[in-house]
């Protein structure tokens, strides 16, 4: 059985800290690989701030080159609309499903306001999530992390979901578990790397350099 981890964002543009991200979480939960998935149509975002799809693809695609069991999926690319993460892990489940485990990762951030998703419910059926803390750790001591998610999940998905020490997350009955990884804060946002460049502020050190490359080519972000 493969260990699969599903990665999606806006990745607009991936950074240093998405990779870092991924290579923690694969370490921590022992994944075979990661599929990096960007949103084709991001329903929670301004589309004006957005680059192109495609680029945004293939930013991720020279990133990872050099890391083999990193992989970008272009299925949200493909399918027509708004891009809704339950489509996509139906998709992924239906052509993975019988030899892998699959693992939804997600920032606390998007994870707490996962009740405005399309079929939300459905995710906390069919796969299990990896939530990284990254938000909250820093600030305050992770357990604010911890207790902010405890309380979502039983307000807004069920209220049978109860913290397992022995297992290092939320389990329910019938539904999917819920781990927590409270991941050392990494001080980079795609938000940060696009005000940079409007103010005319280099970006090394803060994405791949051949991504950097690609995003001076093609005059993205100015
Ligand atoms: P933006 O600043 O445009 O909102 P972002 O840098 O948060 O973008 P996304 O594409 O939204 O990037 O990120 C995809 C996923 O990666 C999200 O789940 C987000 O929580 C997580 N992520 C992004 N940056 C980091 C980071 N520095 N540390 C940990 N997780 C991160």
């Amino acid at each position: 059985m493969k260990r699969i981890g599903i990665f999606g964002g806006t990745f607009n543009p991936i950074h240093l800290g998405h990779i870092q991200v991924a290579e923690e979480v694969r370490n921590k939960f022992f994944l075979d690989e990661i599929l990096f998935i960007p949103a084709a149509l991001p329903p929670h975002k301004e589309p004006g701030q957005v680059a192109d799809a495609r680029d945004r693809l293939e930013m991720i695609e020279l990133a990872l080159s050099r890391y083999g069991d990193f992989t970008v999926s272009d299925v949200e690319l493909r399918r027509a609309g708004p891009s809704y993460t339950i489509d996509t892990v139906r998709y992924f489940i239906s052509i993975l499903n019988d030899k892998s485990t699959l693992y939804l990762i997600m920032g606390l951030d998007a994870v707490l306001e996962i009740d405005t998703w399309k079929s939300y419910l459905d995710l906390f059926l069919l796969i299990p999530f990896i939530v990284l803390t990254r938000t909250l750790a820093g600030r305050d001591d992770t357990d604010v992390g911890w207790r902010s998610l405890e309380k979502y999940l039983q307000l807004k998905v069920s209220d049978g979901y109860r913290f397992s020490a022995e297992q290092s997350c939320f389990i329910h009955d019938e539904k999917q578990s819920v781990f927590v990884f409270d991941i050392a804060p990494i001080d980079i946002s795609s938000t940060h790397i696009r005000r940079r460049i409007k103010k005319g502020k280099t970006i090394e050190f803060l994405v791949p350099n051949i991504v950097r490359d690609f995003i001076e080519v093609k005059g993205l972000y100015l």
